[in-house]
């Protein structure tokens, strides 16, 4: 387990589970790195249901969206007719966590034509928003409510979020000012890869986020 992962702890745990039953967490698994979703909240003590169909998003209780190609992804989505069921499910208030090509799904707007996004989350996006050179990079940032540590971040061919809604709370930025992770109530947005880090804390903030705002 991460050292940094008993700050959240304390910070999240203030209050008492609603059902005091642990909550069902899915993964989306159409494409990308719902594995590595899977193996850190095996780490954390979850077992996560991958998630392909209607019926099995109805098991879960939660969602996370792993990175991956948005467009294949947005795709295999229609193809399983998963599109609708799921944004209902966001909107009547499923905790989601969108990393990466999830975040793009998540997005209200994109910069771009392709794909066609769920639009439940009140953030414009551009996809592979940091150039050839750079498409692949490394960063420690300062994510609020972790405190003074940093989160080693990874960021491949990664999306960026350009504006934000009302209702949106910015939780890290890059040095130069761009927003990389943002939250919306039960909605969590990461442009990088929490997955591929080796640091837990950020699935554990989303495993309390599940425990809070759980349906
Ligand atoms: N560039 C990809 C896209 O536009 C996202 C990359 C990722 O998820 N690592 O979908």
């Amino acid at each position: 387990m991460s050292a940094l992962a008993p700050i959240s702890w304390k910070l999240e745990r203030g209050r008492k589970r609603k059902s005091g039953k642990k909550k069902v967490i899915g993964v989306l698994a159409l494409q990308g790195d719902f594995l590595e979703h899977r193996q850190v909240l095996r780490a954390l003590g979850t077992d996560a249901k991958e998630v392909r169909t209607a019926e099995e998003l109805n098991a879960v209780d939660a969602l996370i969206m792993p990175g991956g190609e948005s467009t294949t992804v947005a795709r295999l989505m229609d193809a399983y007719r998963l599109r609708a069921p799921l944004k209902k499910r966001i909107q009547a208030g499923m905790p989601v966590w969108g990393t990466c090509a999830g975040m793009i799904l998540l997005a209200k707007r994109l910069k771009e034509d392709r794909p066609d996004p769920l639009q439940v989350m009140d953030i414009e996006v551009s996809r592979n928003a940091f150039g050839r050179q750079v498409d692949s990079f490394e960063a420690d940032l300062a994510i609020k409510t972790l405190g003074k540590k940093l989160f080693h971040a990874v960021f491949i061919r990664a999306p960026v979020i350009l504006k934000i809604g009302k209702g949106v709370e910015v939780l890290a930025r890059l040095p130069d000012g761009a927003p990389v992770a943002a939250r919306q109530r039960h909605m969590l947005a990461t442009a990088f890869h929490p997955e591929l880090s080796g640091d837990h804390w950020m699935h554990e903030y989303f495993l309390n986020m599940a425990d809070r705002y759980g349906q």
